[in-house]
This record gives structure tokens, C-alpha cells and sequence, in this order.
């Protein structure tokens, strides 16, 4: 269930659900997603399903992983933020297509297991545990910044982290609860925002807690 066989079909699915970018489809076919859930889960880690991680969150379902690889990469950025590391599937797959990967993590125990898989899998994350809400700390700007966490209103210092043609790629939440992924493009000093399409996830939250 976690075989080579198991990922193929996993990009088959990712392919009729309209993942295009072959970038992204050949890293989830050779990175090992099971090793991002308990061992007890493995054999889900490939199923078309968002998957528990402890302390109450989710590692996002395979399709969503790619399509925001693929809206992050349609950038053609340089230097990325993802705030809201959790399992670190996210970040291993985007550390293997872009140069420079930063991530933030504002649970403890699970900024120091995904530390701790990413280093063993040798993927090159400058990882922190910070409130990623208050931007990457010590301050950069980045060419993107992507939220794996849904936030009510984006949050100021990420948008101020943002460098020139910056994009925020965030699931966002609307007045009536629903949640929408949203893209955020700077350009000059204004901020153009964009509606994607309905998505579910996880609360953005604050602070720093064990
Ligand atoms: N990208 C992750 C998805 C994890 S779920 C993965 O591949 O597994 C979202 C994560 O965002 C959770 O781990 C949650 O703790 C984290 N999060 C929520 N609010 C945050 C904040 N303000 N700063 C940093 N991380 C945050």
C-alpha cells in the first residue's frame, strides 16, 4: 500500500482531476507521502483524502498538494514561505521545485517531527516555529507566501513580506463560513485579489503552543 504501484495510480488521479504541471506530478510520484502520517495511517497516505496528523489538524488531500504546487510554481518564484508546516508533505514537495524554501510552523511537536523526516529525506526547508501570522521571523520578503491554514483576513505582516509582484496563495474565509482559495498579487502598493475555487481547511491560528 505505500509501493511505487500505489503513488502511479495516486498521479493518475491527480492527472483526471486536472493536475497538469509534470514538475509537480513527478515529484509526488517519487517523494514517500506515507512517511508524513503515523505508521498506523500509511496505507491511506496515497487515498484521494486529507489525512489526521495530531493536535487536531490535517495533511491536505493529494490533489490539493498539487494544485497549490502548481499555483505556487506558476510564479516562477525564488524564495517561498509556506506558513502552517504541519506533516511537512507540503513542504517536501515544494522544496524540491523551487530554490529557496522557508516554513513556519506554530506547534512544536510537529515543527519537530517534520524537521526531523525532512532532514532524513535530505530536503533543504529553513524551518521555524513561530505565530507564521506575524511573517517569517527576522523579517525577508518572498516571492511567494503560501498558507496551508485558512485565515479570516489576511494577516498584515504576510502581506508586508510580500516582495515586488509578490503572490499570497491563501484558503480564505468568506462572511457566510464558506472558505475559498484566494490569490493575492501585489503590484506597486495595492493588493489584487483573486477568488479560486471552494477548498476546507484548517483554522489559521495564533500564537506558539507545545
Ligand atoms: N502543509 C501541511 C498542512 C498542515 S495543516 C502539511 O503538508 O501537512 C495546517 C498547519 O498550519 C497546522 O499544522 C497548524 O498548526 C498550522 N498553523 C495554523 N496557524 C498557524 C500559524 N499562525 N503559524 C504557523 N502555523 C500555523
Amino acid at each position: 500500500m505505500t509501493s511505487q504501484r500505489t503513488r502511479d495510480r495516486m498521479v493518475e488521479r491527480l492527472i483526471d482531476q486536472g493536475i497538469v504541471d509534470a514538475r509537480v506530478l513527478e515529484v509526488m510520484a517519487a517523494e514517500p507521502r506515507h512517511l508524513f502520517v503515523d505508521e498506523a495511517l500509511a496505507h491511506r497516505a496515497y487515498e484521494d483524502t486529507a489525512l489526521p496528523i495530531g493536535y487536531g489538524q490535517t495533511l491536505s488531500q493529494p490533489f490539493i498538494v498539487a494544485r497549490m504546487t502548481e499555483l505556487v510554481l506558476k510564479a516562477n518564484p525564488r524564495r517561498v514561505l509556506e506558513v502552517g508546516t504541519g506533516s511537512g508533505y507540503q513542504a517536501l514537495v515544494l522544496s524540491r521545485l523551487v530554490p529557496t524554501l522557508y516554513s513556519v510552523e506554530r506547534i512544536v511537536t510537529l515543527g519537530e517531527r517534520a524537521v526531523g523526516r525532512l532532514s532524513s529525506l535530505d530536503a533543504r526547508v529553513n524551518l521555524a516555529i513561530a505565530d507564521g501570522g506575524e511573517g517569517w521571523p527576522g523579517g525577508h520578503t518572498f516571492d511567494v507566501i503560501l498558507l496551508t491554514a485558512c485565515a479570516q483576513t489576511l494577516p498584515k505582516a504576510l502581506l508586508e513580506q510580500l516582495g515586488r509582484h509578490g503572490v499570497l496563495i491563501a484558503p480564505l474565509e468568506a462572511p457566510d463560513g464558506s472558505q475559498w482559495l484566494t490569490q493575492v498579487k501585489r503590484i506597486g502598493g495595492a493588493f489584487e485579489k483573486r477568488r479560486l475555487e471552494p477548498v476546507r481547511f484548517v483554522p489559521l491560528l495564533q500564537g506558539v503552543v507545545d
